[in-house]
């Protein structure tokens, strides 16, 4: 398995190789880069080198970072992260002519590899970590570009049609979308390309959460006329499993332990979330007039911590935070600092809200924890994902934002207010409990995610196999 560096990435990609350990396979995850490379995430969470409960049958191979190609744009980051990948092929190559494993998995961040699997003959398969809906916004994304002469950033809340998606207005595309002439945007037509190729696409998602994107890639409807859809196999939600659990973060757990039953709201933002000094005062401030019980990672501002220091260590609370908030809350609130072990947070029973930057890992881990969501989403695919969740899966209701998308204190107030003491705060809430029991249930025995898990691995394990055998399993 080869995912791209990052918490968001590496965890799922670990507990699906967990997984196909579990049913007899062995898998090798390549990182590329040092392994707690990211300062605002814990080696233990990155499951680090030879983390104690990997089976040995799993194992990782570390390739190094590569230098950056000439002539990448500045601020292009996601055209970045491509370009890194393809510039890790040549030790791709040596890595996987020694090994020769039976099929490579690739994060499609990582989809130039296709040529070098092609190249030494492994069948390539794509783990694709977001949902089915994103993925048949990706997988069609070649049609809507000869849909529109202009960039998709330029049709502003104009929707954007994808068989079984609900409508995305086209500025809540990823931002790597919107501009025809960038880096990415290029990569992200060749990996649209690329996923029809492929052996298969694995989803971390599962039917009775998103049944008509299912349904709409599996027929072969989100693929550009005349290009095949690959299986797809929908076997999640996959999350860190409690074996795996952190060291770190007992303090908020014990904190948990100490209040009422699904009283606290909890606020965390990915592994990359930051805001401005400003906003994180606002936050505090709405927190603080909601009058609700929260639990709230605070990580420094982009660029500073709060102190003129340039790089973001850990946060100073009592520079960043409105005076006295600390003291006025104590009795009803925690702040941690940076990091908190999140799907165990989300799983305690004294947790009933989260106020989420819509990350898909995240909004797995919530959804199997029946917690319900405020989505607020900062980067990457995450205002696409808002929608998806707030009107296609309808398990989450948005955090509104002004013209310059600041926050404010009253807004913060009055979603979480309404989140953890209204009618429709309890009717999300069943919700949320609902989509969490169809997920349970697609897992277990007999489930839809269970059988295409099976099937994943009876292909993996027999690659030769046909596909008309596999349909017969
Ligand atoms: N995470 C965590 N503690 C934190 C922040 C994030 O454990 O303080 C984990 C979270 O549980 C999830 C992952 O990091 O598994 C973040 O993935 P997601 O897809 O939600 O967001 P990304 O970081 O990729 O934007």
């Amino acid at each position: 398995m080869y995912p791209a560096p990052g918490a968001g990435h590496l965890i799922p990609t670990v507990e699906f190789a967990r997984l196909l350990v579990s049913h007899g396979l062995a898998v090798i995850v390549v990182q590329r880069g040092l392994p707690a490379g990211n300062a605002t995430v814990p080696a233990s969470s990155l499951y680090g080198n030879g983390d104690a409960s990997a089976s040995p049958f799993l194992s990782f191979h570390y390739i190094p970072e590569p230098p950056l190609p000439h002539g990448m744009p500045e601020g292009d980051h996601v055209g970045k992260v491509f370009e890194l990948s393809r510039a890790s092929n040549p030790e791709l190559r040596d890595f996987l002519r020694a090994t020769a494993p039976a099929a490579l998995l690739l994060d499609f961040f990582c989809y130039s590899a296709a040529d070098v699997a092609a190249e030494i003959g492994i069948p390539t398969y794509f783990f694709f970590l977001g949902c089915t809906a994103s993925l048949a916004v990706l997988l069609h994304l070649p049609v809507i570009h000869g849909q529109n002469a202009v960039n998709l950033g330029d049709l502003g809340g104009e929707p954007v049609k994808v068989p079984g998606v609900t409508p995305i207005p086209a500025h809540d595309l990823p931002a790597a979308f919107l501009d025809r002439s960038s880096v990415s945007y290029k990569h992200f037509l060749a990996v649209s390309q690329q996923l029809c190729q492929s052996h298969g696409v694995i989803v971390n998602s599962c039917r009775s959460l998103e049944p008509r994107a299912t349904d709409a890639v599996a027929a072969g409807l989100c693929a550009p006329p005349g290009r095949t859809t690959p299986p797809l196999f929908c076997i999640g939600p996959v999350v860190k499993s409690e074996e795996v659990a952190e060291k770190q973060g007992e303090e908020c757990l014990a904190w948990l332990d100490t209040q009422p039953e699904a009283s606290v709201v909890f606020l965390c933002f990915g592994s990359m979330g930051r805001f401005s000094a400003e906003q994180i005062k606002e936050m505090a401030a709405g927190l603080e007039m909601s009058g609700q019980r929260f639990l709230w990672v605070v990580r420094s501002p982009a660029g500073g911590n709060g102190n003129g220091n340039e790089h973001p260590g850990e946060p100073e609370l009592d520079v960043l935070l409105p005076d006295g908030f600390l003291d006025r809350t104590k009795d009803r609130g925690l702040v941690v600092m940076s990091w908190a072990p999140q799907r165990e947070v989300l799983a305690h029973g004294s947790v009933g809200g989260f106020v989420t930057h819509c990350g898909w890992n995240s909004v797995l881990e919530a959804v199997m924890a029946g917690v319900p969501m405020l989505g607020w989403p900062l980067y990457a695919e995450q205002r696409m994902n808002k929608v998806l969740l707030v009107e296609g899966m309808q398990l989450g209701v948005a955090v509104e934002r002004g013209e310059d998308g600041f926050v404010t204190a009253e807004e913060i107030e009055r979603k979480v207010t309404w989140l953890m003491g209204s009618d429709g705060g309890r009717e999300l809430r069943e919700r949320t409990l609902a989509a969490m029991r169809g997920a349970r249930e697609a897992l277990s025995d007999g489930g839809d995610s269970r059988a295409a898990l099976l099937q994943l691995v009876q292909r993996l394990s027999a690659p030769d196999v046909t596909e008309e055998s596999v349909c017969q399993l």
